[in-house]
């Protein structure tokens, strides 16, 4: 292991919201974790777990301040409002990023195995920019999550997206993958999308997703399938290629009914029309309809983009006078 020559300051972001029944334990089993790593001489003592308060309305945050003054490699941001899972994780790379040669992304609920940490570490000093976490059984999952999950990587798959199935936002990136991630300046964040996409060596780690530790979910089914969506139309435009196509053959249909309309009026049945013509009226009302929604979702986006508005607000944050050397 080469570990002169590779920077080794690690620092592991941690999205939270609403995670106070939580928050005890993960702050225990991360401290623990990166102290045995520092004991052994594989992340430098400046190695740091960076939690991102995103606009909780519990105690976390409180908790989190707590904690920064009672353990040295424990700091906090906050943002002013909830801003999303996504751009949560996006601001702790983005202050982290400076002072890190690797940053490692968790879930605050331990569902994902703080064990794998140090075995991303090593894949790192093996030479790996990427390091994905990936669940090697879903069994916790209810069975409608897996099956919807499953059925989202596929859809994904043949939309031509690249991602690791079974992979979250459980993952190391070095500094310089990090660097390139953050260069992707869209609003629409779909990270585990973006992440494949900066390339470098990759590698796995795989692990067993757990129940919550504690607390409930923060992803409900609305915001599930928002964030499927937002991952579909933010990565592909086949969707609207298929609209395209849609219409072609709709086309054609109307021709074949124009043609056979016209030979059952020269074979004189007329009053046949009246069943076709409610059914046309309404499919293709529904399919038009259907296909400027879609449209209205790429126009959206661009709506979005275009804004240019900042992806989040910091509050405050003890990340970085964590580095400072302390003047008082
Ligand atoms: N989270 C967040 N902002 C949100 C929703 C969730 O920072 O608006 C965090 C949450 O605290 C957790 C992670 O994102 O650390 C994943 O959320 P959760 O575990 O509730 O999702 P699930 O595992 O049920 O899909
Ligand atoms: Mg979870």
């Amino acid at each position: 292991m080469n570990l002169l020559k590779k920077g080794n300051r690690l620092t592991i972001v941690v999205p939270c919201y609403n995670e106070e029944a939580v928050l005890p334990e993960t702050v225990e089993q991360l401290t623990q974790i990166l102290d045995n790593l520092i004991k052994a001489n594989k992340v430098a003592p400046e190695s740091r777990i960076l939690f991102v308060n995103d606009g909780s309305k519990d105690k976390t945050w409180s908790l989190v301040e707590a904690y920064s003054h009672q353990i040295p490699q424990v700091t906090g941001l906050k943002f002013s409002r909830n801003f999303g899972h996504q751009n949560a994780l996006l601001a702790g790379m983005t202050i982290a990023v400076k002072y890190s040669d690797m940053i490692i992304t968790i879930d605050a609920d331990l569902q994902d195995d703080v064990n794998a940490i140090p075995k991303m570490v090593n894949e790192y000093y093996a030479g790996f920019d990427v390091v994905y976490g990936v669940r090697n059984n879903r069994d916790t999952d209810s069975t409608f999550k897996r099956n919807t999950a499953l059925l989202f990587y596929k859809i994904m798959g043949q939309l031509g997206v690249e991602m690791v199935p079974n992979s979250a936002d459980y993952r190391l990136l070095s500094k310089r993958a990090t660097e390139s991630l953050l260069a992707f300046k869209e609003r629409n964040l779909f990270l585990r999308g973006m992440v494949p996409l900066v390339g470098y060596p990759s590698t796995k780690v795989f692990y067993a997703r757990k129940e919550r530790y504690a607390g409930t979910s923060k992803y409900p089914l609305k915001k599930m399938i928002k964030f499927a969506l937002d991952g579909i139309t933010s990565f592909s435009t086949v969707p609207i290629r298929l609209i395209m196509n849609l219409g072609i053959v709709l086309v054609f249909v109307g021709i074949g009914l124009f043609i056979y309309t016209l030979v059952q009026k020269a074979r004189g049945v007329v009053i046949t029309g009246w069943s076709s013509l409610m059914t046309s009226i309404w499919v293709v009302g529904g399919v038009q309809l259907i296909c400027t929604s879609m449209i209205g979702e790429y126009v959206g986006k661009i709506f979005t983009e275009v804004k240019q508005r900042p992806r989040y607000t910091i509050e405050e944050e003890t990340y970085t006078a964590s580095f400072k050397p302390d003047n008082s």
